[in-house]
């Protein structure tokens, strides 16, 4: 497993003999859950000064190998969308796992107990701040990219906004489509969760999961079903219009592409923190 000992950001050889300090804005990892062997998700401890809006990404990562010639360590950190809410007490992240990325062929192997670096920075467009109202909220995603919902399901405004939300998830695999699964399916019977966002408040969820490699229930890309009517045909709802309905998109920098496209082919805009309109794309991750 990774070498988690505590270390200091400015450790260098002569110091790390004696280095007891935690890592910089270390957090705790308090449990670890692993989907499949390209998907795994945690939890951390939250900073208390940390505030932040559901939906939104922070930067988070380990200390990087040392550099041979000075033995210096320096952080290695990623964007990472927080997938608990901003009412939560802890913070959740869904991690791909990477086999030669250079945090994630780490970060697949924390533990309870080891440390993470998180800044406590906070900022994306997937919030309910640059959307204007509307009746029915869709969240679009493929892979990781069901992180930021996975905070905004479970976020009182999400149910205070609107009458209907539909949450699309397209994956290879059945297996990868776990995470996002179980999590609806938890929100039925979570009391808190109940008490705090109204009893039955997830009878207002849509779940859509599609597979594109893996045979299962719902095949296909999720733009195809939009563009042929399968997804209206399907959920029972006339289609999308930027009267009534408002989306959240998260994935590659295609899927991202082209998921516009087919918004804007509906008549919606984007829009953003500063000039909020009818639907808002973060990428869930660069390459
Ligand atoms: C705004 C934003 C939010 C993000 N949120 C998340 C998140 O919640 N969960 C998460 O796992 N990643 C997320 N990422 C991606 C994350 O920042 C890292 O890229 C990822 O952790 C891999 O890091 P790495 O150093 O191991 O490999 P990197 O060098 O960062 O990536 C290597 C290659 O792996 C592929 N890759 C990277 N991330 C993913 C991914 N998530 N899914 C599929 N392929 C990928 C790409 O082809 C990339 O070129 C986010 C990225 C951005 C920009």
């Amino acid at each position: 497993m990774t070498d988690m000992r505590p270390v200091d950001a400015n450790m260098t050889e002569t110091s790390s003999k004696v280095a007891t300090k935690t890592l910089p804005d270390a957090q705790t990892v308090t449990s670890v859950e692993h989907f499949t062997d390209r998907l795994f998700s945690f939890r951390v401890s939250r900073p208390q000064s940390l505030r932040f809006r559901s939906g939104e990404f922070v930067m988070i990562g380990l200390m990087g190998d040392p550099d041979p010639k000075t033995g210096k360590q320096k952080p290695l950190l990623r964007a990472y969308s927080i997938a608990s809410p901003a009412w939560d007490e802890e913070l959740e992240f869904y991690s791909i796992k990477v086999p030669d990325g250079p945090l994630t062929s780490k970060l697949q192997h924390i533990q309870p107990g080891d440390e993470i670096i998180l800044r406590p920075k906070p900022v994306g467009t997937l919030v309910h701040d640059a959307l204007l109202p509307g009746k029915r909220l869709w969240f679009f995603s493929t892979g990781t990219g069901f992180a930021p919902f996975a905070s905004l399901l479970r976020e009182p405004d999400t149910y205070e906004k609107y009458d209907e939300v539909v949450i699309t998830h397209t994956c290879r695999d059945v297996a990868e489509l776990e995470y996002g699964r179980r999590l609806i399916e938890d929100l039925k019977t979570d009391e808190l969760l109940n008490e705090l966002m109204g009893d039955g408040f997830w009878k207002k969820i849509r779940y859509y999961p599609t597979t594109t490699r893996e045979q299962s229930p719902k095949m296909g890309r999720i733009t195809t079903l939009l563009q042929d009517g399968t997804v209206f045909k399907d959920l029972g709802i006339d289609g999308i219009t930027p009267e009534n309905d408002r989306g959240m998109v998260c994935g590659s920098l295609d899927f991202n592409k082209d998921m516009k496209d087919v918004l804007e082919g509906f008549g919606l805009h984007e829009g953003s923190n500063s000039e909020p309109s009818e639907y808002v794309v973060e990428k869930a991750f660069v390459g």
